[in-house]
């Protein structure tokens, strides 16, 4: 085998796929409630989506960021006005780790720090920067490593602030819903001191909504909720539903200048027309709504079943937890009924990340294989 091998693999290979279902070589359906890990908003092959891509393709795929390209300035303004965040600029790359490793350059730049603060069990990625802000020790490297972050436990406000009141902080990074460490969420007295920490202390909030963001949580993001502004906010995953895009909304009080931030791809005309469309689908048909139903008809089905502990999350980004591990419970789920979930840091706890073009009837499947593997 040739390839570098850091991936647990499952024995599938998809080769098809359209809306809520994937299916192998042989031609077995899977339903899919993972998303390809969060990352499929608008349903896998959306007509609209191959058609715009297939377009763009055959008149310029890529150029540079040394040109005109009108795709970037359309996203921005359209990005503004669907996610309200009136005034922000845009700039784009291509993942998520990318964007919160230039949302905290950015922050670093700005406020000349460098210390961040972060929270435990977060999820930031695995760039330099980003991957010293996420709290698993196992993939930070000594390179890494040399980067000055604190963790703290989620509400711990005071803990926040103490470490603020040095005054060598340059940003405070959280996701607002945590994805990768089991979905959990503070209140919005959290959120809303947070804000008023960072702009007591000159520190920028960072609002990670790589996951959450983009219509998950039935909100057009996570933090809309709490009602706080945050200073940057960063963007992947659905935002290009499954092509490679990611992105920094930036508050209007940060300056741009010459070759503060650069990249080669990143905005691109084929990632622009992916996420375009993404946004172009998102309100045509109503998914952001479909999200908060959808999710209401999933709680309420949780709860019928015993086995079930806990139920975490809100919109599409839900963790079901049980009182045992799930990795078995899982595989049966693929293997057996057909049905792709995930896993978090916490092992009792099955994520729940579907397309948001999901319906009660793969809702239904679910919760029919559910109870026959817990019976
Ligand atoms: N931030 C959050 C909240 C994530 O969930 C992820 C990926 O799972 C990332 C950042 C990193 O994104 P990427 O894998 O595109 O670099």
């Amino acid at each position: 085998m040739s390839l570098f091998n850091v991936y647990p693999l499952f024995d599938i290979t998809p080769e098809k796929a359209t809306g809520v279902f994937v299916y192998d070589e042989n031609g077995t359906e899977y339903l899919d409630l993972y998303g390809g890990h969060a990352v499929i908003s608008i349903g896998h092959s959306h007509p609209k989506y191959v058609k715009n891509i297939s377009d763009q393709v055959n008149k310029i795929g890529f150029y540079s960021n040394s040109i005109q390209n009108p795709l970037q300035v359309k996203l921005a303004s359209e990005l503004v006005e669907q996610s309200n965040c009136k005034d922000y600029q845009l700039f784009l790359c291509n993942s998520g780790a990318e964007s919160n490793e230039n949302a905290l350059k950015l922050a670093s730049f700005h406020t000349q720090k460098k210390k961040v603060i972060s929270f435990k069990n977060s999820f930031h990625g695995r760039t330099s920067a980003a991957v010293a802000a996420t709290d698993n020790a196992k993939i930070v490297a000594p390179i890494n490593a040399q980067q000055e972050v604190a963790f703290f436990d989620l509400s711990d406000l005071e803990s926040v602030e103490i470490a603020l009141q040095k005054g060598d902080v340059c940003a405070v990074i959280i996701e607002c819903i945590q994805g990768v460490g089991g979905l959990d969420e503070s209140n919005t007295e959290f959120y809303k001191g947070l804000e008023t920490l960072c702009n007591t202390y000159n520190a920028l909030l960072i609002a990670d909504e790589v996951q959450s963001g983009f219509g998950r949580t039935g909100d057009f993001f996570a933090f809309q909720k709490h009602g706080i502004e945050p200073d940057i906010i960063s963007i992947a995953k659905g935002m290009g539903n499954g092509f490679p895009i990611g992105g920094i909304l930036i508050h209007p009080k940060i300056k741009a200048s010459y070759g503060l931030l650069g990249t080669t791809f990143g905005g691109n005309h084929l990632a622009c027309v992916a996420s375009l469309t993404v946004l172009e689908v998102l309100k045509e048909e109503n998914l952001l709504e479909n999200a908060r139903i959808l999710s209401e008809y999933f709680i309420e089905k949780a709860a019928e079943i015993s086995e079930i502990k806990k139920i975490k999350g809100r919109g599409l980004m839900l963790g079901i937890e049980f009182s045992f591990p799930i990795s078995e419970l899982r595989k049966n789920l693929i293997f057996k009924h057909h049905i792709f979930t995930g896993s978090a840091m916490n092992p009792n706890l099955l994520r729940i990340l579907p397309p948001l073009t999901i319906k009660k009837q793969h809702v239904d499947q679910f919760f029919e294989a559910l109870k026959k593997e817990l019976s």
